[in-house]
């Protein structure tokens, strides 16, 4: 242990503690000790406090005691004559600077100081994006985003634990120059580890630089701006703490397994870009209590392993002595610097394209005056199909384009184009197509400056100018295609072509083929039955957040992130068969109606470690299956309606279960099973299966209008089979009322179903 680094932590700790004190004691006098605290769109409260304590503040005035126990924890500042500090009280005085560094942020919140704001700043998608914003929710408001919504964490779940997105990189300072920042977020981009930016050095920071050079911030692309002061890289520990609460099913106050859990699963660490003070070690030891190293670009003592990481806990890679040919050089290896000492070994697909490649382009918008060409959408008709041939059919590698390119095209117009991609492999089944089909859809994302939404026959692809400028041609997304169904589905296709078709005629038909699969393969979905099939598949992809979660999916019901249909396990089986999706032998039917199976209850005790000792596929009454907390949306009982609601993640308002959906998530996930509560994937609502044990889709009294909304047809078809047409239109929703009383009124006017039905327990 460095007793330089050590006394500048203890000092840097001292300091702020201080800070944490004189500031709340004036907010205090100027508002009163009860005026309420919190962070935004978060059920933890604070949850850096929340996790390491078990103390859930609510007012300022029990932040009192928190910077109280922050205080105990500090120890005395080393003299410098005598070597005395260890680790430990480093370690220490870490937990005490976060402390007082959320507590400072949740009383910045009160006298709207937090988040903060950069004149011009626009943000894509962030916390703080306004009401004004434009259609993609690219707010100029100029506030950056301040702590991560709950919603986020968990809609990035999925990605961190089946491995899209290997973690989080926290970068405190500014960049040596702007090229260098940019080249270090691209590097970590395009390794789609997360970005969060904090901090300064004299004054500018790393966000300023890349607001400079017009990288677009936001939740979309990955990169996160916290704020302009090292005090707001306490929203990535505070981020930390709720994934272990709300993945790893830990509870407040389990500080150690908290911690633990942080080290052992969640690959972070942080980048720490210039001129290192008081503070920034101070923060830093916060850090390394969780098990992040800390990877400085200029010269500082160095932190070897011991106990806490396997790797070091501080590293100096001064970035001058970076070998490289130009600043460029050095920032990819200082990047690599990181991943290496946080040690997780990063699977990168080279994707030979003329643009950065990689997931965090995915949610890249291209704005109509950025773009260079569209296909698809409203003025021209753009598709893709896969299908499988035989063998000797398939040239791997080969990439044609078909027609004309987009050169005779004008600027901002739009062309006719389809994509057909050919692939053989000895492991690839016809009913793997569509499952293959999907991806093209997320890898043609990647490409910086590459648009792509929806999918078959609706597909709709822009390019921007940029992208063509840098030489982003119709081949490309050929290379793509290739490149990444071999890197991604090495297992099941042996050789991929792709035919990038513009040709009219030749558009015209294959467009009529690909319609024909598509209906071929709309027959064959709607075919398969649970009853018609002898084995359904477990997802266990979420275990490495959620140990004790397993997800059974079924044809007729979807994993609860959506993302998982059986045809996906299934296919994901072939790949990689001692993976994550296993099938099911069903085994002896204990009960065909609430949907028992001697498999699924072995497999449901099984993999859950013996918590849950069977699960019924039909019922939410009676043993419902567990969730993680990735789920679509949440179907909870309103025991006076005498049926279920439905809540979307995407709804924020309140329910007339007089909860939330980020605090209805707290009771549905965590790998529980809890009667009356379930977390599903929103197409589980279309099953015929859907609690079909407790009534089926006519239980459904109240859901999110974003719902009704957004999946009119599948629920107006649901209606249909249910024998009650207009069912859809006598579900309240938060539109009519977000409590029981309103609830009960509107069923009653609108005589809805359910209080027709039996009981429903
Ligand atoms: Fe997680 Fe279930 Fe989705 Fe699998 S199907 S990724 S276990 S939520
Ligand atoms: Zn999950």
């Amino acid at each position: 242990m460095s007793r330089y680094i050590a006394s500048r932590a203890i000092r840097g700790a001292h300091l702020l503690v201080n800070e944490a004190d004189d500031l709340l004691r004036q907010t205090i006098a100027e508002v009163g000790s009860d005026a309420p605290v919190a962070f935004p769109n978060t059920a933890y409260y604070l949850p850096t406090i929340n996790g390491m304590m078990g103390v859930q503040v609510e007012t300022l005035g029990q932040l009192e005691p928190v910077l109280k126990h922050a205080r105990d924890l500090l120890h005395p500042i080393p003299s410098d004559c005598r070597w005395m500090p260890y680790l430990g009280e480093t370690l220490d005085s870490g937990m005490a600077t976060l402390f007082a560094a959320e507590a400072i942020e949740a009383v910045r919140f009160v006298r709207g100081d937090e988040p903060q704001r950069i004149p011009g700043f626009h943000m894509t998608g962030g916390s703080f994006t306004s009401p004004d914003a434009g259609a993609n929710g690219s707010g100029g408001n100029g506030y950056l985003n301040g702590p991560i919504d709950d919603v986020q964490l968990r809609s990035w779940g999925i990605a961190l634990v089946d491995g899209r997105m290997p973690g989080f990189a926290a970068i405190v300072g500014a960049a040596k120059s702007n090229e260098v920042a940019v080249k270090i977020v691209r590097e970590l981009q395009r390794r789609n580890i997360l970005i969060f930016l904090s901090g300064n050095v004299n004054g500018r920071s790393i966000i300023h630089q890349l607001q400079e050079e017009g990288v677009e911030m936001g939740y979309d692309t990955y990169i996160v701006p916290f704020g302009l002061d090292t005090l707001s890289a306490i929203y990535a520990l505070g981020f930390a703490t709720r994934s272990a609460l709300t993945f790893g099913g830990l509870k407040a106050g389990q500080a150690r397994e908290i911690l633990l859990y942080n080290r052992a699963r969640v690959f972070a660490f942080v980048l720490a870009l210039g001129e290192i003070d008081d503070l920034k070690y101070a923060a830093a030891a916060g850090a390394i209590n969780y098990g992040f190293p800390v990877i400085a670009d200029t010269v500082i003592p160095q932190i070897l392993p011991t106990g806490v990481t396997q790797h070091e806990h501080v590293v100096s890679q001064p970035f001058n002595t970076i070998p490289g040919k130009d600043d460029l050089e050095r920032a990819e290896k200082l990047v690599q610097k990181a991943i290496e000492t946080r040690g997780v070994k990063i699977k990168l697909t080279e994707v030979p394209v003329p643009v950065p490649y990689g997931s965090a382009f995915e949610g890249e918008v291209v704005r109509k005056k950025d773009m260079r060409v569209e296909f698809g959408g409203k003025y021209s008709r753009a598709f893709e199909y896969l299908r499988l041939l035989p063998m000797e059919e398939v040239e791997d590698g080969k990439i044609e384009v078909i027609g004309p390119d987009f050169s005779e095209v004008e600027e901002g117009g739009a062309m006719d184009l389809g994509i057909l991609i050919e692939v053989a492999g000895r492991k690839m089944q016809t009913d793997f197509e569509p499952v293959l089909e999907r991806q093209v859809h997320y890898f043609v994302n990647g490409a910086s400056g590459v648009q792509h939404i929806g999918q078959r026959d609706i597909a709709w692809i822009r390019i921007s100018k940029a992208a063509a400028d840098k030489g982003f041609t119709l081949e490309h997304f050929g290379k793509i295609l290739h490149a990444r169904f071999h890197g991604e589905f090495g297992a099941i296709v042996d050789k991929v072509q792709v035919k990038v078709i513009t040709d009219p005629a030749l558009h015209a038909e294959w467009l009529e083929k690909a319609r024909d699969a598509y209906n071929e393969r709309n027959e064959r979905m709607g075919s398969l039955k649970d009853d018609a099939v002898d084995e359904f598949y477990t997802c266990t992809l979420c275990q490495s957040f959620a140990p004790t979660h397993v997800c059974i999916v079924s044809p007729e019901r979807l994993g609860l992130c959506g993302a998982y249909n059986w045809l996906d396990c299934k296919a994901s089986y072939e790949i990689n068969p001692t993976g994550p999706n296993q099938p099911i032998l069903l085994g002896d039917t204990v009960d065909p109606v609430k949907g028992y199976w001697t498999g699924t209850n072995d497999v449901a005790v099984k993999n859950s470690q013996g918590t849950v000792h069977e699960v019924a596929m039909y019922s939410i009454m009676e043993n419902p299956m567990t969730a993680c907390g990735c789920f679509e949306c949440i179907v909870m009982l309103i025991p006076e309606a005498n049926g279920v609601m439905v809540v979307s993640r995407e709804d924020t308002s309140m329910t007339p279960a007089g909860m939330t959906f980020s605090t209805l998530a707290g009771m549905a996930g965590g790998g529980l099973q809890t009667p009356g509560v379930m977390g599903v994937g929103k197409y589980y609502l279309t099953s015929p299966k859907f609690i079909s044990a407790d009534g089926g889709f006519k239980r459904v009294v109240w859901m999110s209008s974003v719902l009704k909304k957004t999946m009119a047809e599948e629920f107006q078809a649901v209606a249909e089979r249910e024998g009650e047409p207009d069912l859809i239109d006598r579900i309240a929703d938060e539109t009519v009322c977000t409590d029981v009383d309103g609830l009960m009124a509107w069923m009653e006017e609108h005589e809805h179903p359910a209080l027709f039905m039996d009981p429903i327990f």
